[in-house]
């Protein structure tokens, strides 16, 4: 792995339209995964992605360093699953080295994290969101199509260690009725642990399969489910990164909730997705990406790259839900969730 290049970079700032500063990055480094979640992929997935598709390592390298070079300041890696990849602990090294980039975290189903989780500390990865909806097999089984509970667990015991000098978040997707009755096993998590587990609702993409079953749990609910367990529960405000976020006295850790579907967070979004496929995009609900792919391929110099991230940022919608009505992607894996 060759030394980050952008060290005697200027750097820039990115701002669209509007006056949003875009200072955080999703990168997806591939739209595969081994799991198939009844709300992200179909179960045929992985027939129409293959990895030559996708990004390479030193592509990759480049994005971050024209992001970097153009103000972003905070790298998140995703997917599809982004420890699939051989090269996650390169990816997380080099961003960490690049000049400007602060923070580096990814987001992961945890099923293969035993496999590198140290090797990431030793490359500085500075946090880690961990999926997981269910404590119940079946009930993982029927959620994401695989028998793979066991080693989730597992994984998460040993990232829950390092919580606190690493930054651990569990996202849990409610679904009304079927993992609804297990906001109180998430909650208890935060109790010895500095942890936020984040209650997430549903959104709809055109591969997830749950959408129109009724199961949508909604933020007012999933508040009302959690002050029921937990009449204590506590507003917390100002300390916070989360829109919703709470404690509980005597807990270490919090509780936010992610209102995806019911509110909208356009005025302050900070953010662009890279797809796995080499696409910006600024904005979640609309498909009006830039291609990228082209000019890493051709061997572009950095400011034509940073000229298309300031390209993507400049059509990024004021209101992304308004200006996207009806449009909507094939799934979260592809974006970067
Ligand atoms: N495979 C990794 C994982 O599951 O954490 C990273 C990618 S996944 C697309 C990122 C997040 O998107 C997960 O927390 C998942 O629960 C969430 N997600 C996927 N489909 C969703 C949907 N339809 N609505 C809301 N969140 C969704
Ligand atoms: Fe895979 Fe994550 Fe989508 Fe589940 S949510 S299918 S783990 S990409």
């Amino acid at each position: 792995m060759g030394k980050p290049a952008n060290t005697a970079l200027t750097f820039r700032t990115l701002t669209d339209a509007y006056g949003r500063s875009i200072d955080y990055a999703r990168i997806s480094v591939t739209s595969r995964c081994n799991l198939r979640c009844v709300y992200c992929m179909r179960e045929e997935h992985q027939r129409h992605h293959s990895p030559a598709g996708e990004l390479t390592t030193e592509e990759i390298f480049r994005c971050v360093e024209a992001l970097a070079g153009s103000g972003v300041r905070k790298v998140r890696f995703t997917g599809g699953e982004p420890l699939i990849r051989k090269d996650i602990v390169d990816l997380v090294r080099y961003a960490k080295a690049v000049d400007g980039i602060e923070t580096v975290s990814l987001t992961t189903n945890g099923v293969l994290l035993d496999r590198c989780f140290e090797d990431l500390l030793g490359a500085g990865l500075d946090g880690i969101n961990l999926s997981l909806d269910t404590f119940d097999p079946d009930r993982y089984r029927n959620i994401t199509r695989r028998n793979l509970l066991h080693k989730v667990s597992e994984n998460l015991d040993r990232l829950l260690r390092y919580a606190g000098s690493l930054k651990v978040k569990i996202n849990v997707l409610l679904l009304r009725e079927i993992n609804s009755s297990e906001i109180g096993r998430f909650t208890e998590l935060t109790r010895h642990d500095r942890v936020t587990v984040r209650f997430m609702e549903l959104m709809p993409f055109d591969d997830n399969q749950i959408w129109r079953t009724g199961k949508f749990m909604g933020a007012e609910k999933i508040l009302e489910a959690l002050t029921t367990i937990y009449p204590e529960l506590e507003a917390r405000e100002g300390k916070t990164t989360e829109h919703f976020s709470f404690s509980l006295p005597g807990y270490k850790g919090s509780v936010a909730i992610i209102p995806a579907y019911t509110r909208n967070f356009c005025s302050t979004c900070n953010r662009l997705r890279i797809t796995a496929d080499g696409k910006i995009i600024s904005c979640l609900y609309s498909g009006d990406g830039v291609e990228l792919l082209p000019a890493l391929r051709g061997g572009a110099e950095r400011e034509v790259l940073t000229s298309l991230l300031q390209k993507a940022v400049s059509k990024k919608p004021e209101d992304g839900r308004e200006a996207g009505r009806g449009a909507r992607g094939t799934s979260m894996s592809e974006i970067g969730g």
